[in-house]
């Protein structure tokens, strides 16, 4: 049985997965589109098709991030699991978001950890 930083580090990892996979099959509908001589409506239903994976992917990595390990306050160091929506609609440079901190209720930029 593994710990649970050894399991968020996985699901971190399985995150870049889930991601390359999602962005892989919408550059593949792009590029079939693309390459055939389509009428503009089909291209237009491939591309919005195309979109569908990548949307889902992208809500189950921010699940994924929300959920794997905790967020380090950057001015009180408390170490907390956010909400969906705050992960969702923060700013981030890679999994540092800009996130209020619910114990000081300040914003700042908050670095993912996995442990306490
Ligand atoms: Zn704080």
């Amino acid at each position: 049985m593994k710990n649970k930083e050894e399991l968020d580090k996985l699901l971190l990892q399985f995150e870049w997965i889930i991601l390359f996979l999602g962005f892989f099959s919408f550059v593949e509908i792009i590029v079939f589109a693309a390459y055939f001589d389509l009428e503009e409506n089909i291209m237009l239903l491939l591309t919005v098709i195309g979109f569908i994976p990548l949307i889902v992917a992208a809500c189950a990595a921010i699940k994924i991030e929300q959920i794997a390990g905790y967020y380090k306050c950057a001015k009180c160091d408390h170490t907390y699991v956010p909400t969906y929506s705050s992960v969702f609609m923060a700013p981030h440079f890679g999994r540092t978001r800009y996130m209020r901190c619910p114990k000081c209720n300040e914003n700042s930029w908050n670095k993912k950890v996995l442990t306490k």
